[in-house]
């Protein structure tokens, strides 16, 4: 059964540890994290943005794809299902469709539109159990096609955002989707400890994780990050594990060519990189 993250994220902010939300974008992706999360006994977070929703032929589809995995799969730790960075309209039909939890992005709106578009999904949201992401400064790099400069929030929106009941608020510090470039100056502890002061108790989410140095991350869950966001990280893998298959020319020996051992190697490489960030992020066993 799909679970809002409302709890699983309380209970990690409460005992210094972030969960984990990885990426899905196929039957491989979602199996290869559902099954790690199983073994490292650790509660997990399937992020859905809306151009791998659309590839994945809706969010029916995917809804349906994941619940009939828990089942099929005898997964009993604590999954939630979650879109990255809706628009309000993405927000509305998966919950719909029957996600268990949503972000409604609106860092783009004037504030005050950002917070009158997020007390409605609040409140829908809180009528259905279901759990809600809110973002306040925008967070930079490219994320389906929307390129961000990596801005740091301010406090007091972050505050007034976080007042309106959201589950969990991302806020700009410094951090960017995808690859992080050579002058990157690095997150901005300062912001976090400023956020963290005005919102209190509120679990932060730290987006673009791939490639924070592991000091950062430690750093930045002991200042109230309770959700680190990893999607690049696992293409990336699964790239270079899908690479190595064919330049081995391993498709080209027996039934090297059967799908189903041609995307082998990128499953299990993904498998990896998610224990390893399970790892790190200290989620291991507190399912
Ligand atoms: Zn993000």
């Amino acid at each position: 059964m799909l679970v809002s993250a409302k709890e699983m994220l309380n209970k990690a902010r409460e005992g210094k540890y972030s969960v984990g939300q990885f990426n899905i974008n196929n039957l491989e992706w979602t199996k290869a994290i559902l099954l790690t999360a199983q073994e490292q006994n650790s509660p997990v977070i399937l992020g859905v943005s809306e151009g791998a929703g659309k590839y994945m032929c809706g969010y029916k589809t995917v809804v349906g794809m994941v619940k009939g995995m828990l089942e099929e799969l005898g997964i009993t730790v604590p999954v939630a299902l979650h879109l990255d960075h809706g628009s309000y309209d993405g927000a509305k039909a998966c919950i719909e469709a029957g996600f268990s939890s949503v972000m409604f992005d609106g860092s783009h709106y004037p504030i005050e539109e950002n917070i009158e578009k997020t007390k409605e999904l609040v409140a829908e949201c809180e009528k259905l159990g279901l759990s809600i992401e809110a973002e306040v400064g925008s967070i930079g790099g490219e994320e389906d096609g929307v390129i961000g400069a990596g801005e740091c929030a301010d406090p007091n929106e972050c505050k007034a955002i976080a007042d309106l009941g959201v589950t969990m608020l991302a806020a700009g510090i410094g951090n960017i989707h995808g690859k992080y470039p050579e002058n990157w100056a690095g997150l901005s502890f300062e912001t976090l400890a400023a956020v963290k002061e005005k919102v209190g108790d509120m679990p932060l989410v730290l987006h673009g994780g791939t490639g924070i140095p592991e000091d950062m991350i430690k750093k930045a869950i002991s200042l109230g990050v309770a959700k680190i966001n990893v999607n690049t990280e696992c293409q990336l893998a699964f790239q270079e594990a899908t690479r190595k298959y064919i330049e081995d020319g391993k498709d080209k020996q027996g039934k090297g060519f059967d799908p189903r051992k041609l995307l082998a190697p990128g499953f299990e490489a993904i498998k990896e990189t998610v224990k390893e960030k399970m790892e790190l992020f200290g989620s291991v066993n507190k399912a």
